[in-house]
């Protein structure tokens, strides 16, 4: 059986790979079919398709939406965007210059907690102002030895209820849908035992986003125990939706789960890729 990836960044967002660099590292490592899934951002497809070309494996144009449900952020996945697609770049545009924002107040807030020069600092990690995200920002309160790790700053500094925490907007739910469906795309709820709700939220969640016209579910992703995956694919049976896997894979050094790395999934539920 083929070896589905779903689910990665690059130097487009907040990957450490270039896009050339991560399908070689993809097709390096077994996978055979790939998907590169920048937060927000498709900038990295058209040199990661060629990479793909060359390397004999398919690609899957993706990328990775910031979306607003509820009190919460939520992640989807879009995975076979057509990239020409205006209502789809539009819609992304919007969700940067809203990230962008955001990036400005967060290095306001760091500041009063005492760590100036945060923006100029995040910006040696981001390859663009227009995708500035929490990890370049974590990235660069390591290099300065403000905290040890990427992971600690996250707890410490990033996280609702941290000093550098900045509340946000992003897109609606139903808005982001409709966006991945004009592009032709299909719209995975990405890790979905990241959220911190109880069952009864899971559930709205879920049906929220069927009815919404969502797709699939990630069930097979590093941020899931056993226990949740097994979960989650019994919620998709549930609910009529479609399983994908990804790797969530952020670079070297930085994701304890390489590109690949991921088990088969588990039986009764109909891939994401059925249709393909
Ligand atoms: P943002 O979209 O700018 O809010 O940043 C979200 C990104 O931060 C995620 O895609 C992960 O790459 C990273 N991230 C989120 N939580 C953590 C964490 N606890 N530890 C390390 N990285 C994290
Ligand atoms: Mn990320
Ligand atoms: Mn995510
Ligand atoms: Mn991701």
């Amino acid at each position: 059986m083929p070896r589905y990836d779903l689910h990665s960044h690059s130097t487009c967002s907040d990957g450490l790979l270039s896009p050339a660099a991560v399908v070689a590292r993809a097709a390096a490592r077994g996978v055979d079919v790939y998907a590169l899934t920048d937060h927000d951002e498709t900038g990295g497809l058209a040199e990661a398709r060629a990479a793909a070309d060359d390397a004999g494996i398919t690609f899957i144009a993706g990328a990775e939406l910031s979306v607003s449900w509820e009190s919460l952020t939520i992640h989807v996945v879009a995975l076979g965007i057509d990239t020409g697609n205006a209502v789809l770049a539009d819609g992304l545009a919007t969700i940067r210059a809203g990230r962008t924002l955001r990036a400005r107040r967060m290095a306001d807030a760091l500041a009063l907690a005492g760590i100036p020069g945060a923006w100029e600092g995040a910006m040696k990690f981001a390859s663009s102002e227009r995708l500035v995200a929490r990890t370049h920002f974590a990235r660069y309160l390591v290099e300065a030895g403000h905290v040890a790790s990427v992971k600690e700053v996250f707890k410490r500094y990033l996280v609702q209820g941290k000093p550098g925490y900045v509340a946000h907007e992003w897109a609606r739910l139903g808005a982001a849908l409709g966006w991945i469906h004009a592009a032709g795309g299909q719209a995975v709820l990405a890790h979905p035992g990241r959220y911190k709700v109880n069952g009864g939220g899971m559930r709205r969640l879920l049906a929220d986003f069927r009815d919404a016209g969502g797709d699939a579910i990630e069930v097979l992703s590093p941020s899931h125990t056993r226990a949740q995956c097994t979960e989650f694919a019994r919620h998709a049976r549930v609910f009529g939706l479609l399983a994908s896997c990804g790797s969530d894979y952020h670079g070297p050094g930085e994701s304890w789960t390489d590109l690949g790395d991921l088990p088969d999934l588990p039986a009764g539920v109909v891939p994401v890729w059925n249709g393909w």
